[in-house]
């Protein structure tokens, strides 16, 4: 880290977009009061911007406008990262009004308020975690084998480096791992308040990326960054904690040990997820990876331990003294880093509390191949092929009025615009060319 008296250290005001990228603008650490409510200047149509830097156009801003970003005190993080010329504290920010209203189009402020709609309708409280897998781009180790040590070992102090800047800023790291796929790893966190674990998620990919560009490697969280290479994905674990903070997802006496609440929950999100792909898997290239036999997840599929069901229970150990109603969690699975972690959570929070409001019954769990069944088989389970493309999920999304009404209008038409633009610019590109170009953007 530079000693230079010449360097003044910054504090970044930042927020992550539609397109799923953290952006923001720096003042003096130093001149940083917290509690002292210092704003900056934030513009409207950034939201209209592609993955590509092109602003869509026409968007519902255009040139006009002003926006503040408003930081959030309990939400800084600090970057003292191995390689990196100066520390970097950054502190998740809401895009507001002048006035200090929450901006129609801030996910951040939408997460907020899902959380807050689900505390009140039904006292829960929701604990997540964000688990990223990622790989790095032309490194020049030698080959090594799926899991293997040596994967782990050729990248050293990759891994330790990366641990110590997690549990230095603050988000808990947990297990860090030598994928499956090529130079690909994987890292988990602690389970946390919702609204915190969405920010440990942007904490934790630019803390992937500033280490990895120090060490001169391109690192990627692109869901496919080749046609026929794994995937990348994001895995959104959940659990509920009621009014007195009891543990609420588990209940052994009901199939796959889910609670009543937690059931509807789940049946809420199945029933919507071909809509919410549109937000958790927002990229062309999203779809590569939302394929049958990927491990990832491509039907509307509540299933127990299986990797490829949509909403996986996950397993509890029963070895050491684990408390199987606090460990029980279940994961969302087709997510991608191409994802707002705040949008992405939002929507699942919205379609969960519409399941619990409206009592939906849990769906039925379903382990093996969908594609073994028979349509009648599949219907009764209500296993539903998931969009095979952006532009689908975008028009599914578009169909479906819970899903929309979930947001302001013109936030609709913000992230429809964009997304379609998107897919403009994304066009004439072949798949393994936008494979390369979304590995250089995440
Ligand atoms: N790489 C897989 C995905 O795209 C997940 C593999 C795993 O279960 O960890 O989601
Ligand atoms: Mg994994």
């Amino acid at each position: 880290m530079s000693g230079n008296p010449l360097h003044e250290p910054l504090i970044s005001f930042v927020t992550t977009d539609y397109a799923g990228i953290t952006r923001g603008r720096s003042i003096a650490a130093s001149s940083y009061v917290p509690g002292q409510t210092k704003t900056v200047g934030w513009v409207p149509a950034n939201m209209s911007l592609t993955p590509f830097d092109l602003i869509a156009d026409p968007n519902p801003w255009g040139s006009s406008g002003d926006l503040r970003l408003l930081p959030d005190d309990t939400a800084r993080f600090r970057f003292a990262i191995e390689g990196s010329a100066t520390p970097l504290d950054i502190i998740m920010s809401d895009i507001v009004e002048l006035d200090g209203t929450p901006w129609v189009c801030c996910p951040r402020s939408f997460l907020k308020q899902a959380l807050a709609d689900l505390e009140r309708e039904t006292g829960l409280a929701m604990l997540v975690s964000f688990e990223h897998e990622f790989q790095m781009l032309d490194a020049a180790w030698p080959a090594a084998p799926a899991f293997a040590l040596q994967a782990q070992r050729r990248a050293d102090p990759f891994g330790p480096a990366l641990v110590g800047a997690l549990r230095d800023a603050g988000v808990s790291p947990e297990v860090f791992i030598p994928e499956y796929g090529k130079d690909q790893f994987e890292i988990t966190l602690a389970p946390a308040a919702a609204l915190a674990a969405a920010d440990r998620a942007v904490v934790l990919r630019e803390t992937v990326r500033e280490l990895s560009r120090n060490r001169g490697w391109r690192c990627s969280f692109a869901p496919k960054t080749a046609v026929d290479g794994v995937g990348n994905g994001v895995h959104i674990h959940f659990s509920f904690r009621d009014a007195e903070g009891a543990p609420a997802t588990h209940d052994p006496a009901r199939p796959g040990g889910v609670s009543e609440m937690a059931g509807s929950f789940v049946a809420g999100i199945l029933k919507h997820l071909p809509a919410l792909t549109a937000f958790t898997a927002p990229s062309p290239i999203s779809y590569l990876r939302l394929k049958p036999h990927h491990w990832s997840s491509s039907y509307t599929w509540f299933g127990e331990r299986d990797r490829e069901a949509s909403l996986r229970i996950c397993p509890v150990s029963q070895v050491g003294k684990t408390d199987p109603a606090k460990a029980f969690n279940i994961e969302y699975r087709p997510a991608d880093a191409c994802a707002c972690p705040h949008l992405a959570l939002g929507v699942m929070v919205r379609a969960g509390l519409e399941g619990i409001q409206q009592k939906l019954a849990a769906p039925p769990l379903f382990s093996g191949d969908p594609a073994l069944l028979d349509g009648d088989q599949r219907a009764a389970l209500g296993l539903r092929r998931l969009p095979q493309s952006l532009a689908e999920a975008l028009d599914t999304m578009l169909a479906d009025e819970t899903v929309r009404g979930w947001f302001a209008p013109v936030a609709i038409e913000t992230y429809a615009g964009m997304k379609l633009r998107e897919l403009e610019l994304a066009g004439d590109m072949v798949d393994a060319a936008m494979c390369q170009r979304y590995a250089e953007i995440y």
